[in-house]
């Protein structure tokens, strides 16, 4: 199965990606680790990337969109893919619906993980992450809500849009989040 996940910072997506993996047998993909770990291995894309991540702004669409394309194209995805933190745009969301339909193979689901912002702050205070700090997360809800959260309407437009609620334990939410992709 194709799936994506959307949501906040801190809403869960890395947390439930990685439970559904396993059930799916499929890779968990989340673009902010790719750009983390092209930090780390010192690229110039990574340094760049870098310096938008610790200001909370998104990195430019067609470096995330290149990135993207190299992994979906490894044979670990044929089968299918849980994506996390990316689309994260609507551009971002054209432009993998083209790379996909190159492929014959649309997106089966997207899951939006509901959780209010006073959770979501606590969540992040817990997390302590290198941009999980006051500035740089207010500036993340802010893009989301400027920026990502137009997606819902995309992908409600596409009938393939399930709402799940955020809030409770990981294992909580996973029982429904396996109930939306078994339902699908
Ligand atoms: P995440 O680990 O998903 O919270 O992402 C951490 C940071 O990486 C974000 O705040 C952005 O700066 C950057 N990032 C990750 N995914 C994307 C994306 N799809 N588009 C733009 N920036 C991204």
């Amino acid at each position: 199965m194709r799936i994506v996940f959307i949501g906040p910072p801190g809403s869960g997506k890395g947390t439930q990606a990685q439970l559904l993996k396993d059930y799916l047998q499929v890779p968990h993909l989340s673009t902010g680790e790719m750009l983390r770990d092209a930090n780390e291995a010192g690229t110039a894309l990574g340094a760049a990337a870098a310096e938008c991540m610790q200001s909370g702004k998104f990195v430019p669409d067609e470096v995330v969109v290149g990135i993207v394309d190299q992994r979906l194209s490894q044979d670990d995805c044929t089968t299918g893919f849980l994506l996390d933190g990316f689309p994260r745009t609507v551009c971002q969301a054209e432009s993998l619906d083209r790379l996909l339909a190159e492929h014959d193979s649309p997106l089966d689901l997207v899951v939006e993980l509901d959780v209010a912002e006073d959770h979501l702050l606590k969540r992040l205070a817990a997390r302590g992450r290198a941009d999980d700090n006051i500035k740089t997360i207010h500036e993340r809800f802010r893009q989301y809500e400027e920026l990502t959260a137009p997606l819902l309407d995309y992908y409600r437009g596409q009938s393939i849009l399930r709402t799940v609620d955020g809030v409770g334990t990981p294992e909580n939410v996973y029982s429904q989040v396996k109930k939306v992709v078994g339902d699908n």
